[in-house]
């Protein structure tokens, strides 16, 4: 069975919680795009070209220590402008995302750019505020300090980058669900999203059963 989940959304609006609980219930293969121009905009940081870099990215690239530092965010999106780059990571996305099985992807563009035939779409947002006091408080928990202004300043810079590039900005694809985690605990955001997946699901079983039905009867 191929299923595709996208799932875009700003920074820490929840789509990493949410995509790995989705990728849990149903059994599905999770990719974090994000880790793709993290990978890149680390690897360019330490010198390099970054069309070059991200042409010969490799899927251990993802696994180096280290990607998930705001710096590390801040050169992401700054490589994630580069249409050359963004061009030179479609393929590996597409393919995860026809894989046998299911799979679930997150980041900016799945719904618009990468999977725009997905099965489900879901744009997971928050106010800057909010997602900005969640950053703050994961960077609290791994040690490392920081002023929840300048957190606030990162994550509204890195956004306005984001969603006024000129190739796949972050939007919502025009028929994506959207869920605005401002005000909703991680249970019930989880829940929506799960229910929209099972719904697609079993819309997607009753087409395929009638269409087999439709071939017996020819
Ligand atoms: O999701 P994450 O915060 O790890 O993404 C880091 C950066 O990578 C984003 O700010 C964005 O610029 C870029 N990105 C992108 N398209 C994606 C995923 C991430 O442009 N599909």
């Amino acid at each position: 069975m191929r299923f595709t989940v996208a799932i875009d959304g700003p920074a820490a609006a929840g789509k990493g919680t949410i995509s790995k609980a989705v990728a849990a219930q149903f059994g599905f293969a999770h990719l974090d795009t994000g880790l793709l121009y993290r990978a890149v905009g680390a690897k360019v940081g330490v010198g390099g070209d970054p069309v070059a870099v991200a042409r010969a990215l490799v899927p251990q690239d993802l696994a180096v220590e280290g990607l998930r530092t705001p710096e590390v965010a801040q050169a992401a999106s700054k490589v994630a402008v580069i249409s050359e780059v963004r061009a030179a990571l479609v393929a590996f996305q597409r393919d995860f995302a026809r894989r046998e099985g299911g799979a679930v992807l997150d980041g900016r563009d799945i719904g618009t750019v990468i999977c725009p035939e997905a099965e489900v779409k879901l744009y997971i947002t928050a106010s800057a505020e909010v997602r900005a006091t969640r950053r703050w408080k994961e960077l609290c928990e791994t040690g490392i300090t920081q002023d929840y202004d300048a957190v606030l300043a990162e994550v509204r810079e890195r956004d306005a980058r984001d969603m006024g590039r000129a190739d796949a900005p972050l939007r919502p694809a025009q028929d994506a669900r959207e869920i605005d985690t401002s005000e909703m605990s991680i249970e019930a955001a989880v829940a929506a999203a799960v229910a929209a997946v099972s719904a697609a699901m079993s819309a997607a079983e009753t087409a395929t059963a009638a269409m087999r039905q439709l071939g017996g009867e020819a």
